[in-house]
């Protein structure tokens, strides 16, 4: 199995103004593609520091993908350091000084002197072209330790190029496995990560196929994935452990994959009609609703005489104020009465002061009716949020 380390150049990468989504990406491409990648590093335009990191990905990686630097301007100095870290010297190539020109001459330009650069090669490296830049790449062959292959990759660092030239010319130039990936992801509701994890027993520790959790807003999310040969044989390798997931899971799951908590909601309702009445929250649980077939109509405002035409009680807002059980359920039974609904689902929530954070959400079909309370302080929006989401939790339930 291939060996990989990603460096990013770049300074502002390094201080944060930019994130380092080339490595993303790439760290998704090559876990799909069955190269086990060991580490990221982030460096600023830094001759020195470019090539020590270089030299020391080369002493235990095979392949090595080096993003950015690879610009016209004196910051720009991935090829030096690569070529340094190799102790080859880069020459023009007239190839691609010519590419180059005949790029500048198309838009009716003279190409700069500092251009010249960007048709560097060293004798290890052959140019990848970039049909959507100025910046060829490099595709460096070695041989290492014991005559093992060695490839370091340059790529440009603006996303579109570094994706096209990774996808069209990296990829194919790469020996990489004949691998597939088959991948399913159980969304859960209503269990903690711990009692997710607890649940899977030691399904979590094992390789291929691998069974992770993960924390979202919308409750925990179990990934089941296996790498074969074939699409067919990798779906065999996940399917038993898969079904183990799904039937451990099944009480708290809503979906999976790209299925949204607002459309299982939406696909519970059948023919019924959904009417949501929102105090604190913004609308957003109506903006998570919106696409759904069956919401019907919603009311938002923290206006207290307009939610007592909506079905709160004044004794309700009196003994127990408005950000309540009792309120959240006049309100549920409200939208349902009041907004000529067949479920009606509510939410009540604080988002400043001392009780931020708290909310209650309630939903009532034919009048019967189930409320919840969320108390987890945050910003306003991140807390306008979860109460959205615990009330599709509670109306998914
Ligand atoms: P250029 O010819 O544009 O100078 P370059 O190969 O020298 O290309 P950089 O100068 O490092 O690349 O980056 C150019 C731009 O590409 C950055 O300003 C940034 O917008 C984007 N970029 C660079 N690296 C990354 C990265 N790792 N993730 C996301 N975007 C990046
Ligand atoms: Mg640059």
């Amino acid at each position: 199995m291939l060996l990989a380390e990603i460096i990013s150049v770049g300074t502002e990468l390094l201080f944060g103004e930019i994130v380092d989504g080339n490595a993303a990406f790439l760290a998704r491409e090559l876990g799909a593609r069955g190269v086990n990648l060991h580490r990221k590093t982030v460096l600023g335009d830094n001759l020195g520091r470019v090539t020590d990191a270089v030299r020391l990905a080369l002493s235990r990686a095979d392949l090595v993908l080096v993003g950015g630097g690879l610009g016209p301007t004196d910051d720009d100095l991935s090829r030096e350091a690569i070529a340094a870290a190799l102790g080859e010297t880069p020459a023009e190539d007239p190839e691609l000084i010519a590419w180059l020109e005949g790029l500048y001459s198309a838009r009716g330009r003279v190409m700069p002197q500092i251009n010249r650069k960007q048709a560097w090669l060293i004798p290890s490296a052959e140019a990848l072209p970039n049909p959507v830049g100025t910046a060829p790449g490099w595709f460096v062959r070695l041989t290492g330790e014991g005559g093992r292959p060695q490839y370091v990759v340059a790529m440009p660092g603006p996303p579109r190029e570094m994706n096209q030239m990774w996808r069209e010319q990296v990829v194919p130039r790469l020996p990489l496995p004949d691998q597939a990936l088959y991948a399913v992801t159980v969304h859960t509701q209503g269990l903690g990560e711990s009692d997710v994890a607890e649940r899977l027993g030691t399904l979590t520790r094992q390789a291929n196929p691998s069974v992770a959790t993960y924390f979202r807003k919308t409750g925990v999310d179990v990934r089941v994935a296996a790498s074969a040969p074939s699409e067919g044989e990798a779906r065999a390798l996940a399917g038993p452990v898969l079904e183990g997931v799904r039937a451990d899971l099944a009480r708290w799951t809503w979906g999976e994959d790209d299925d949204t908590l607002a459309g299982a909601v939406g696909n519970l309702l059948g023919g019924r009609t959904l009417g949501v009445i929102e105090a604190g929250s913004a609308g957003m649980l109506s903006t998570l609703l919106a696409d759904e077939a069956g919401f019907h109509d919603a009311a938002v405002t923290t206006d207290h005489a307009r939610l007592i035409t909506l079905g709160l009680t004044p004794v309700t807002l009196r003994d127990a104020g408005l950000v309540s059980e009792g309120a959240a359920r006049e309100l549920a039974a409200g939208a349902r009465e009041h907004l000529a609904s067949d479920v009606g689902l509510s939410v009540v929530v604080n988002t400043r002061g001392e009780n931020a954070g708290q909310a209650f959400v309630a939903v009532d079909v034919e009048g019967r009716s189930k409320t919840a309370r969320i108390d987890w302080g945050g910003a306003p929006d991140q807390v306008r949020e979860r109460a959205a989401v615990a009330a599709l939790a509670l109306a998914y339930r």
